[in-house]
C-alpha cells in the first residue's frame, strides 16, 4: 500500500550539497550538522551520505544523538554541544564521541566522569547561549590548561557560534570574530593550541572567508535550503526533500461552502476541494491556514480554512482530480520549504524539523 504521505529525500543532491559547500571553504575541515534528526530528513541516512561526500565531522547537539550516530555504526569524528548536569559523558568519552565544554565546572564533569576525554572548549563571543564568556572563560582556560598538563584531558578544539550569520554586513559578525581570535589567543598564552578553531555555520560558510579557519560546521544549507531567503551568495543548493500526498477525499462545492473549523474560509464560486490527509500533527504549522499552497501538477492549490491535527483542504479550481492523486506539498516543481515558512511566519528550519507524526519517509 503506498503510503498516504511520503517525505522522499533526495540523498544524491544532500551530497552534492555538502560536495557544494566543502568547495566554499576549501582549506577547512567540513562538519555535517546532524542533530534533530538531520533537521527532519532522517539522521543516520544523512550521516552515511554526508561521510561518502566527505565529510570528516558529524555534529549534533545531544550526546543521545551522538550514541545514535555510534549505533548504526558510525567511527568517525563526532562532535556534541549541548548537555545539561548529569548528561551521560561517560558513555560519549567510552564511544570516542568529542563533548563541549562551557565553563570549568562542564570541564571537570566531564574529567570526572572518563578516562581522558578529548573536549573542545565553547567561547561565548555574542550569542549570549552556551559557552563561557568574560571571567568564565579565563576560568575555562586555566582550567584546560591544568587539564592539558596533568593528562586528565585531551583539548582537541576551540569553537563559537554566530548570531547574525545571515545578515553579513551586521556588525555583530566582525566583533564576534574579533572577541573569537582574543579567546584563542588568551588560550593559546596559557600553553593550549587546539588543532581545530571554528566559528561558522551555513550563512557563514557560503559568505564569510575569513571565518572559516580549521573546520565549518553546515546545517540548513546542505539539505538545499538558503539559511535567509535575502542571502545572497551564488551557490547552487538542490532541494533534499520532497513532500507528497494523496488526496484522500475530492468533492465539488457551490459557492457559499464554507471550510474546516471556525469557517475562516468561504467558496466565493463552484470549485472542488481536496483533502490533504497531514495536518499539524505531522507539523504541517497552523498559522499557514489560508496562506499556504500545494501543487497538484501544474496548478497550485491554495489552502482553504483551517489546518488541522490530520488533515487540511486545498481548493483545485476546476481540475478534473480524483481520491488518491497526489499534491507535493514543497519540493521541486511545487512550493519550496520556505513558501510554507514565509505563510505560517517562520523560518523553512522549522518547517522541516517539525515534520513527524505519520509522514513516512523514503530514501533515493
Ligand atoms: N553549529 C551549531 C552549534 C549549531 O547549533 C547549528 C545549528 O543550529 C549549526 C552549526 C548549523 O547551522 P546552520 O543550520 O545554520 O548551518
Amino acid at each position: 500500500m503506498p503510503p498516504q504521505a511520503e517525505a522522499i529525500v533526495d540523498l544524491d543532491a544532500y551530497r552534492a550539497n555538502i560536495a557544494t559547500l566543502a568547495a566554499y571553504a576549501p582549506n577547512s575541515a567540513l562538519m555535517a550538522v546532524v542533530k534533530a534528526d538531520a533537521y527532519g530528513h532522517g539522521m543516520p541516512q544523512c550521516a552515511r551520505a554526508a561521510r561518502e561526500a566527505g565529510a570528516a565531522w558529524l555534529g549534533v547537539a545531544t550526546i543521545v544523538e551522538a550514541l545514535a550516530l555510534r549505533a548504526d555504526g558510525d567511527t568517525g569524528d563526532v562532535l556534541c554541544w549541548l548537555a545539561s548536569p548529569g548528561a551521560d559523558f561517560a558513555s560519549a568519552t567510552a564511544a570516542g564521541v568529542e563533548v563541549t565544554a562551557s565553563s570549568a565546572e562542564q570541564l571537570a564533569e566531564i574529567i570526572a566522569a572518563g578516562a581522558r576525554p578529548k573536549v573542545q572548549l565553547k567561547v561565548d563571543t555574542g550569542l549570549s547561549r552556551n559557552g563561557a564568556y568574560g571571567d568564565q572563560w579565563t576560568a575555562l582556560v586555566a582550567a584546560a590548561a591544568a587539564a592539558q598538563s596533568a593528562g586528565t584531558a585531551e583539548i582537541t578544539g576551540v569553537w563559537s557560534h554566530f548570531a547574525c550569520a545571515d545578515e553579513p554586513a551586521h556588525p555583530a559578525n566582525d566583533e564576534q570574530e574579533r572577541v573569537f581570535t582574543e579567546a584563542v589567543a588568551e588560550l593559546a598564552a596559557a600553553g593550549v593550541t587546539p588543532a581545530l578553531r571554528h566559528l561558522s555555520n551555513s550563512a557563514a560558510t557560503l559568505t564569510r572567508p575569513s571565518a572559516h579557519l580549521d573546520l565549518v560546521r553546515v546545517g540548513i544549507a546542505s539539505y538545499g535550503i538558503n539559511p535567509d531567503r535575502s542571502l545572497v551568495h551564488d551557490a547552487t543548493l538542490l532541494p533534499v526533500m520532497t513532500l507528497q500526498a494523496e488526496l484522500a477525499a475530492v468533492k465539488r462545492v457551490p459557492a457559499g461552502t464554507s471550510v474546516s473549523y471556525g469557517h475562516t474560509w468561504t467558496a466565493e464560486r463552484e470549485t472542488t476541494l481536496g483533502l490533504v490527509p497531514i495536518g499539524y500533527a505531522e507539523g504541517i504549522l497552523r498559522t499557514a491556514s489560508n496562506k499556504g499552497q500545494v501543487a497538484y501538477g501544474d496548478q497550485r492549490a491554495p489552502v482553504t480554512g483551517t489546518i488541522c491535527m490530520d488533515q487540511f483542504v486545498v481548493d483545485l479550481g476546476d481540475a478534473s482530480a480524483q481520491r488518491g492523486d497526489v499534491v507535493t506539498v514543497f519540493g521541486p516543481g511545487g512550493p519550496t520549504a520556505d513558501d510554507w515558512a514565509i505563510a505560517a511566519g517562520t523560518i523553512a528550519y522549522e518547517v522541516v524539523t517539525r515534520l513527524g507524526g505519520r509522514i513516512e519517509r523514503t530514501f533515493r
